[in-house]
């Protein structure tokens, strides 16, 4: 692994989240499996240790489980987004304090980045879980490495060391820096690696993790020693880029970063401090466009809508704010203005007047697949979101197509809603990349060029 001191991520991450926030309030649940449903109670979407341990898959249909009510005591209820968004508002704040770089990845999930930064990391990420706890009553793991894909294995590996004793050494339990173990000599880390099966690597799905195992390459160990021509050629740029990663090269950038599978979340530290509401309004409204293109893109709709301000915890001479607020859709939706007019309207809930904004962000929950949506429209009888014609509906979810095909074709922003502003206004509120590596592998101007 390549000079693993210089660079340092910590991915932190929520254990069984809906379920902790569900626990939090209701201390009876602690030690019972309890379940998270999906809206209108259809499949699990979050599972308590105890649940995972009567054998509930993720997604599992309701009606098949229900059962282990009356069977194996358990609980499950009703997802509560609003509780969810919140509580996730109070955890991303305090685990922000810990570095000056935060990208908030998922509902439960950031990324925090240590750079030059030399204490102990097991120490301060011990530190930080205990924060969180006091803080929120929400128990994290913290995974730490030269690499985001590393710090996300690191987290796996904190996450598996304590619900299954045995797979990975006890020590390891909780916080877990594999830039330690890297500079600890490869024997333990070679060992790490063996007993990591290649699916559970970020960004690796069961579609090219059984490709994989076809061609003999079981866990993360043998994943690492494929020659990286021959991975571009057989499976794709991006795999090896994550190959690349694992061995410790820095190479995913917070655009590029593979889509986190229950959330769609768009956020942005603001290269200098935003003050006005309608600079905020122009942001959020570009977030939430972002963010809708990414549900249609994957098929899917949203029933909630989720937006967040803060000022910046570092700049201790400005007054702090930090608020976030959840507004739940009467029908779910893939439509890039009704997207944007609940994050608008969310936004001019929270907003307060005289406060240095550092940064903002939307994030879309309750994703479900546009198929179901689309059969619920059709029962309640001709009525869209936002109270829409059906026919009106229809045409809206074809002018959305033919806003995500220009936009693929001519890139990100050539066609968005009105309140996202225009190009030829300089953006004090765009992201300050000084400190991004170059998209090699996707953007055609960063590509390297190779001479003769
Ligand atoms: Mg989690």
């Amino acid at each position: 692994m390549s000079s693993p001191s210089l660079a340092q991520f910590a991915l932190v991450d929520g254990n069984n989240f809906y379920v902790s926030c569900e626990r939090v309030f209701r201390p009876a649940l602690v030690g019972r499996p309890v379940i998270v449903l999906s809206n209108n109670d259809g499949c699990a979407i979050a599972r308590s240790n105890e649940a995972k341990a009567l054998g509930i898959k993720m997604g599992a249909p309701w009606f098949q489980i229900k059962h282990l009510e009356a069977d194996a005591n358990l609980v499950a209820l009703s997802a509560n987004f609003e509780l969810y968004g919140d509580m996730s508002d109070r955890m991303m704040q305090v685990v922000g304090r810990f570095a000056p770089v935060q990208e908030i990845y998922s509902i439960d999930e950031s990324f925090l980045d240590f750079e030059g930064i030399r204490d102990d990391l097991v120490t301060l990420g011990k530190r930080l879980r205990a924060e969180v706890l006091a803080a929120t009553g929400i128990p994290t793991c913290v995974g730490f490495g030269p690499t985001k894909t590393l710090a996300k294995l690191a987290n796996h590996i904190g996450k598996t060391a304590e619900r299954k004793p045995g797979l990975y050494p006890a020590d390891l339990a909780q916080v877990c820096n594999l830039g330690a173990e890297g500079k600890q000599g490869t024997a333990r880390l070679g060992q790490l690696f063996r007993a990591t099966e290649v699916g559970e690597v970020w960004g690796v799905g069961p579609r090219i993790s059984a490709q994989l195992n076809a061609a003999g390459v079981a866990t993360v160990a043998d994943l690492i020693k494929l020659d990286l021509a021959t991975i571009r050629k057989r499976f794709s740029v991006v795999l090896e880029r994550t190959v690349m990663e694992l061995r410790g090269t820095r190479c995913i950038a917070f655009d590029d970063e593979p889509a986190a599978k229950q959330q769609i979340m768009c956020s942005r530290s603001f290269g200098t401090p935003v003050l006005q509401l309608d600079e905020l309004v122009e942001a959020v409204t570009v977030f939430a466009s972002r963010a809708a293109e990414k549900l249609r893109g994957q098929g899917s709709a949203t029933g909630a809508v989720s937006v967040f301000i803060r000022t910046s915890p570092f700049r201790k001479q400005d007054r702090q704010y930090s608020q976030s607020v959840t507004v739940p859709l009467r029908r779910p939706t893939g439509d890039t203005h009704a997207i944007v007019s609940s994050a608008v309207r969310g936004l001019e809930a929270i907003y307060r007047d005289g406060y240095r904004y550092a940064k903002a962000g939307v994030m879309l929950l309750d994703l479900q697949p546009k198929d179901l949506a689309q059969g619920e429209l059709d029962l309640v009888g001709g009525s869209g979101p936002d109270g829409t014609s059906h026919d009106e509906g229809r045409d809206r979810s074809r002018l959305m197509s033919a806003i995500d095909r220009v936009n693929q074709r001519y890139g990100r922003g050539s066609l968005t809603v009105a309140s996202a502003g225009t190009e030829a206004v300089a953006k004090s509120w765009t992201m300050r990349q000084d400190r991004r590596t170059q998209r090699y592998t996707t953007s055609w101007d960063e590509m390297p060029i190779a001479r003769a």
